[in-house]
């Protein structure tokens, strides 16, 4: 692996496909046990997540269904940038345990935001998948169930993450370079 640039910027490997895999399978066998018989609706949040949704989808080895939803921030007449309008939630969620799957958790709004949202619809229980989770960044109050990695705060993309829509089909996980130790 070696460094890529994008906008200028340089970034260098931090997380290799490989651990991401491994840490994926995982993740999967313990969704696997613990919602055996259970058939969970895993919620993959738009366009970060589909690569970490998708291997973790495959992951798991007992029922389960997945959806797909958007994030748009209210324009208008909204004051608070957080609260996010969701989009494309066709399925009823009502009494069903749903695992929304994220790409990262930093200050933890965007999430906090989904929950409030879902909630409305009445399903039995909601967790949260994330990839990744920068403990350091949270500002809400909220606390993702399944965390791929723990991260400091600094800026990655790759595997889903992006920068300006770019980076994210890049197989691993860079950091920026003058973030890097
Ligand atoms: P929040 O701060 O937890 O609401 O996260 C909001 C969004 O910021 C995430 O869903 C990502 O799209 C983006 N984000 C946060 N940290 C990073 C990063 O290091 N790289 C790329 N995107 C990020
Ligand atoms: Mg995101």
């Amino acid at each position: 692996m070696k460094e890529v640039q994008y906008n200028g910027l340089t970034f260098v490997p931090y997380i290799e496909r490989e651990k991401i895999d491994a840490r994926v399978k995982e993740l999967a066998k313990q969704i696997s046990e613990e919602y055996a018989g259970k058939n969970p609706l895993l919620l993959c949040v738009l366009n970060g997540a589909f690569p970490f949704a998708a291997d973790l989808f495959r992951g798991i080895d007992t029922d389960a269904e997945i959806a797909f939803i958007r994030l748009k921030s209210y324009e208008g007449m909204q004051t608070t940038g957080n609260v996010k309008q969701v989009l494309g939630l066709t399925e009823d969620i009502t009494g069903r345990t749903v695992i929304v799957v994220e790409d990262i958790v930093d200050t933890g709004h965007t999430i906090v935001g989904l929950l409030e949202e879902l909630g409305k619809h009445n399903p039995a229980e909601v967790k949260i998948a994330t990839l990744l989770f920068k403990p350091e960044s949270l500002r809400a109050d909220v606390k993702p169930d399944y965390v791929g990695f723990a991260i400091p705060p600094k800026f990655i993309i790759g595997f889903g993450l992006d920068l300006d829509g770019k980076a994210r089909n890049l197989n691993d996980i860079y950091v920026l370079k003058e973030a890097a130790d």
